[in-house]
């Protein structure tokens, strides 16, 4: 279970995160709604341990474990994930290298031991098969004249062999085409397990027509503001963000 108490943080002496409060249970799929500027990335890079934000109160305890005091390596083997709003480009890295360092380093950090390289291709070919990813695309640059959509495959490819108990989405939306929704919500469908808990965040309802997420939680001003079934979701596509501060979507 994830539980988060009162966190305060703030980047360049501005406080983003007020006083935020929430908890996934395991199993669970949230998703964390808002309008543009009420902190949704700034929790994200937090849970990730990003070092431009300073924590200044509260508390992050994932299955009891206080993850604030930890390296963002340390975060990362005791199993949480965050993928990218924006995906890096690495031009001399076959993504398939790269996915295979990324992999090990966490295996290694949880005292497991590392894939050889023919362990490790018959290991992707499988989740790329579950994944329906054409494994091709892992012989190129790692996303390197990606499409969309292939990013976001390679993204959750990732997210999948990095085998997390709690993954972090941060979506802009912008620039998602309906395809590359539809690879997000399935893969994010995929990996649902009783074992693992999810935060999806969106600005768009319309992620949450595949993904249908345990709970939704509107966040305004750096706190979560209101909370609801998924049903909230489709009460905020009608009515925006207007009365928590924020412009319709
Ligand atoms: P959201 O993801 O909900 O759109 P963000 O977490 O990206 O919101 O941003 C929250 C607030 O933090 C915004 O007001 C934004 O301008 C501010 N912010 C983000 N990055 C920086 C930065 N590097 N320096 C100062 N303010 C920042
Ligand atoms: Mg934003
Ligand atoms: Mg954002």
């Amino acid at each position: 279970m994830l539980e988060i108490k009162n966190l305060h943080a703030r980047i360049e002496e501005k406080e983003i995160l007020k006083g935020l409060d929430l908890t996934i249970p395991t199993g669970e799929v949230h998703a964390i709604m808002g309008p543009n500027g009420s902190g949704k990335s700034t929790l994200a890079y937090v849970l990730a341990g990003n070092e431009n934000y300073e924590v200044t109160e509260g508390s992050v305890k994932w299955n009891g474990e206080e993850i604030l005091d930890m390296e963002p390596d340390e975060r990362a083997a005791t199993g949480v994930f965050l993928a990218f709003q924006y995906p890096m480009e690495i031009p001399g890295v076959a993504t398939m290298t790269f996915l295979r360092t990324a992999v090990n380093a966490v295996r290694k950090a949880r005292g497991m031991e590392e894939y050889s390289t023919p362990e490790f291709m018959k290991v992707v070919r499988e989740k790329a098969n579950e994944l329906q990813i054409n494994p091709e695309m892992l012989k190129r640059p790692l996303n390197v004249g990606f499409s969309g959509g292939e990013k976001k495959r390679n993204e959750i490819l990732q997210m999948s062999l990095l085998e997390p108990s709690l993954c972090v989405l941060d979506e802009t939306d912008s620039g998602l085409d309906i395809d590359a929704l539809r690879i997000v919500a399935e893969g994010v469908n995929a990996l649902r397990s009783e074992k693992r808990s999810m935060l999806v965040i969106t600005h768009y309802q319309r992620l949450l027509n595949y993904i249908v997420p345990d709970r939704v939680h509107v966040m305004a001003d750096g706190k979560v503001v209101r909370s609801g079934d998924a049903d909230l979701a489709l009460e905020l596509e009608e009515t925006g963000y207007a009365e928590f501060g924020g412009k319709a979507a």
